[in-house]
């Protein structure tokens, strides 16, 4: 089946420079942005038609998009905000990078019609240090060719609306993907996650009513708008609209970013990725980014990859970084790779999440190491089921939910290296691949 007809904010264009406004513009880009300014599209018609799509935040979580937007207080005669979230970070995640390279006007299209929709007239967008090669420079030039050709400003082409689009370079730190970490940073504090309530659409940036979407959310918009909300929805299945953007990593022929649509099932996408690799099986599956439940190949082969398939099977859709793993993978040392990431991450403002993920690691750490103990499974469980739910952010629960799923379904794998002080059961020898 040929996927490249419904492309909604991946699209090359084949060999153009899709980056540029001419080639955007081509290819229908901005209509939908000048049909707003035109006035054919009230804001309150623009949120009903995203929550008709059935969009739901890229960003992890899922949210409902359209939804989101209308917990903004659109009408509160005060300075309102978007934020585009493009600290993109998720171990395994690279696809949001990939619109900000290729697609950056389809993202500034996007966040326009949104900032209108919410009545904000000034938005950011917060990108990713480690972006600054290439992302960066394409979506400031985006922006520059968007104000040279009258899209973005004040009172844009005589409609009354003003948006001034802004971006902004976040310093490389995986919890500024928080959203009100990332807030707290573009305020240019230390990006540390405030407590909640009160949350960002009453008291965002600068104690603003504030929108944070994801990039890949907001770049899906203008699609919408040119197409219908029963197009984008019926590109998915109930209760997942459109497509996504797979970032597919690990042990495939053709790892890469597809954009695909969501409920595609999992067999075919592996599929497009050209098997695993070497002619091997497939062992496991991280389906939603490092931090979301491993699922052993016989929970995921008949899986769609969709939020409610990947949910009822004991994962989640999280971000759609699809990491996969063959059989010579030990799982020990994986999971030892994913605990450090965390460790590193803490931000340290709650105890739980920054001696816990310390203890995560050390521990992993011995096991590999050959001086595991009988007990230091029912240890690493127990202090994962404690730093779980008692956080200030959910970073505690990503550095718990892959502790306790590696260990639900490879518990065997552990048991054998502390027993073999440190030899791995896929190959018998000690620091086995990841
Ligand atoms: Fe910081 Fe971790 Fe607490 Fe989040 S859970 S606020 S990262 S210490």
């Amino acid at each position: 089946m040929a996927y490249e007809q419904n492309l909604v904010c991946f699209n090359t264009f084949g060999s153009e420079e899709s980056w540029t406004l001419a080639t955007y513009e081509k290819h229908d880009g901005y209509s939908a942005w000048r049909k707003v300014l035109a006035g054919e599209f009230t804001p309150e018609q623009i949120i009903d038609e995203v929550k008709a799509s059935g969009l739901r935040g890229r960003g992890g979580a899922g949210f409902p998009t359209g939804l989101k937007w209308s917990f903004m207080p659109r009408n509160a005669d005060v300075q309102k905000y978007l934020v585009c979230n493009s600290d993109e970070s998720e171990p395994g995640t690279c696809h949001d990078r990939e619109v900000l390279r290729y697609n950056p006007h389809c993202l500034v299209e996007g966040m326009a019609i949104a900032a209108y929709a919410m009545g904000a007239t000034v938005a950011y967008n917060y990108i990713r240090g480690e972006f600054i090669d290439e992302p960066v420079p394409r979506f400031e030039a985006a922006l520059r060719e968007a104000y040279a050709a009258g899209l973005l400003g004040k009172n844009i082409q005589g409609s009354g609306i003003d948006v001034d689009l802004y971006a902004f370079v976040g310093a490389g730190a995986y919890i500024c993907g928080e959203e009100t970490a990332l807030l707290e940073s573009l305020e240019g504090k230390q990006g540390k996650p405030r407590f909640k309530p009160p949350f960002p659409a009453n008291y965002g940036l600068y104690g603003q009513p504030t929108t944070i979407n994801n990039t890949q959310s907001l770049a899906s918009v203008p699609a919408i708008l040119r197409n219908g909300a029963a197009w984008f929805a019926g590109l998915g299945p109930e209760g997942s609209g459109g497509t996504a953007q797979f970032s597919v990593s690990g042990h495939v022929e053709r790892p890469g970013n597809y954009e695909l649509p969501m409920g595609i099932p999992f067999r075919e996408l592996l599929d497009i990725c050209g098997g695993v690799w070497r002619g091997r099986s497939l062992k496991a599956v991280i389906p939603g980014g490092s931090s979301v439940p491993v699922m052993p190949a016989e929970a995921i082969m008949d899986c769609t990859m969709d939020y409610t398939s990947l949910q009822q099977a004991g994962s989640s859709f999280g971000t759609g970084a699809v990491m996969v793993m063959d059989d010579t993978t030990c799982m020990v040392s994986v999971l030892r790779r994913i605990s450090r990431f965390y460790m590193a991450e803490s931000c340290g403002q709650c105890t739980p999440c920054r001696e816990g993920t310390g203890w995560l690691y050390r521990m992993l750490t011995r096991i590999l190491d050959g001086e595991g103990q009988e007990d230091d499974l029912d240890k690493l469980l127990d202090v994962a089921n404690k730093i779980e739910g008692h956080t200030i952010c959910a970073l505690g629960d990503a550095a718990a939910w892959p502790v306790q799923s590696f260990l639900k379904h490879f518990h065997h794998e552990f048991e054998y290296m502390i027993r073999n002080h440190g030899r791995s059961i896929v190959d018998g020898t000690r620091n086995a691949a990841a």
